[in-house]
């Protein structure tokens, strides 16, 4: 925030603090600031996968006492978007959309097999003169994707071992296990962004909360399980679900140790974030933002994502940090696709922080296909949030609705006491079906490989 602020935009401004207060405003900042000098500074966009908004410290609230001290203190000197919305709570249609600043109806890429075919925000800034590199730690987005597009450097070298033991990793419940600790991925990039002499573009992906469950000492055994969230234990859970007509259902035997695991990994990628920010100069611009979020249990979807639209999955944060960026917190809801259109201008003049407006916000999942579980309802699954309301349509086409801010946890449908509503959600999930379907770029391929979720 350098200087005005339109009077439209002053009064919706918390900031200063930086501490998370009560209470829902808008914001910002730097979106009608006056730009500053085109810095020589690096430009770093951290995407942080399957990482749970209400996991980051500043958001909190997952019953555990979760710590993550270095995110919270970027957050502490910029602008927090606490409930940012994933297009879909899938890898690559999410990364698709941060790095296009599209929502998929455009981009196409709408599932983890969609081979992304056209230019990224990393396109337009090394066609500005701009060093790009990306280094990614997951297969699910190495170079097959179309991620690549516009990097002049993209690093996925996930190791020679997990590259040939590919076809036979995932059969695995947890199929992307060709991973890169990230403590490795930010080792390199830090290296490469060393060698720069010019303006930099770096992204580093950073995938370890993503199942399996399993961070290094001391984090592996940071977090008691026995004060976990109890989600109760694998055979109830098992019982309740195949009454529902799931098959097959793969449900982990300690659920409790697992939820526990899970913070150890978010408490781990914490630190490597650390070390990366400390690798930076003072004038780095820094935005980290989470893919998608991760369901521990609730409604049914079982430390995973891909199948389910509730809050675990869809809600993720954003936090952008550097030079003429204010301190703020926005807990209005907003998609990823405006975060991604802000990356450029955020990286060429500092301005363009993005501001939520009262346009109705969609999400999607066509699903994860598994061998491990068979679901009964195999989608594509739409949610649309339309102000205090947020809609659900499962693939059947029921429609429910819950008022996302008194009833966080989706408990209580009341789609009912809007009929005519929930029929126009209804339609308008359809003409977004038929949107992405058009959409839909080539597979990749991935598909040869065996990867089917
Ligand atoms: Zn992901």
């Amino acid at each position: 925030m350098r200087g005005s602020q339109s009077p439209r935009t002053a009064g919706r401004i918390r900031a200063a603090t930086g501490l998370l207060a009560v209470g829902s405003l808008g914001i910002l900042a730097c979106a009608e600031g006056t730009p500053r000098p085109v810095p020589s500074a690096p430009f770093v966009l951290v995407t942080l996968d399957t990482f749970r908004a209400d996991h980051l410290g500043r958001i909190g609230g997952a019953g555990h006492r979760l710590e993550t001290p270095n995110l919270d203190a970027l957050a502490d000197r910029g602008t927090l978007y606490s409930r940012a919305l994933a297009p879909a709570p899938q890898t690559v249609p999410s990364h698709a959309t941060l790095l296009t600043g599209e929502a998929p109806a455009s981009h196409g890429a709408i599932t983890n097999r969609s081979r992304l075919d056209r230019p990224t925000i990393a396109s337009q800034l090394r066609d500005a003169g701009w060093r790009t590199g990306a280094f990614v730690s997951s297969f699910v987005l190495a170079r097959h994707t179309g991620l690549d597009a516009g990097f002049e450097t993209y690093d996925d070298l996930l190791g020679l071992r997990e590259r040939i033991g590919v076809g036979s990793l995932f059969r695995d419940r947890f199929p992307p296990t060709a991973e890169r600790r990230g403590d490795r991925t930010a080792a390199a990039a830090i290296d490469w962004l060393q060698r720069g002499t010019t303006r930099s573009f770096l992204w580093i992906h950073l995938y370890d909360p993503h199942a399996p469950y399993d961070p290094p000492p001391p984090w592996d055994r940071h977090y008691d399980a026995s004060g976990a969230d109890a989600p109760g234990n694998p055979q109830q859970v098992r019982a309740s679900m195949a009454g529902q007509g799931w098959t097959n259902l793969f449900v982990p035997q300690d659920l409790r140790a697992a939820v526990a695991r899970y913070a150890g990994e978010v408490s781990w990628t914490d630190a490597v974030v650390g070390t990366l920010v400390a690798a930076l100069p003072a004038d780095a611009t820094i935005v980290v933002v989470s893919d998608h979020g991760e369901s521990l249990v609730e409604h049914g979807e079982f430390l995973g994502h891909g199948r389910t639209l509730y809050e675990p999955s869809l809600r993720v944060f954003a936090i952008a940090a550097g030079p003429g960026i204010a301190r703020a917190v926005v807990d209005d809801p907003i998609p990823l696709d405006a975060i991604g259109r802000a990356l450029v201008p955020l990286a060429t003049t500092g301005a363009g922080l993005p501001v939520p407006d009262s346009e109705p916000i969609w999400a999607f999942t066509y699903g994860e296909r598994s061998e491990a579980s068979v679901d009964p309802d195999p989608g594509p699954r739409f949610a649309s949030y339309d102000g205090p309301t947020k809609w659900i349509v499962d693939g059947r086409g029921n429609v429910r609705a819950f008022q996302w801010r008194e009833d966080p946890g989706e408990m209580h449908d009341v789609a009912a006491e809007d009929p005519t509503a929930a029929a126009i959600v209804l339609a308008e999930s359809q003409a977004l079906r038929a949107q992405l379907e058009a959409a839909r770029s080539t597979e990749s391929a991935v598909r040869a490989l065996g990867y089917t979720e």
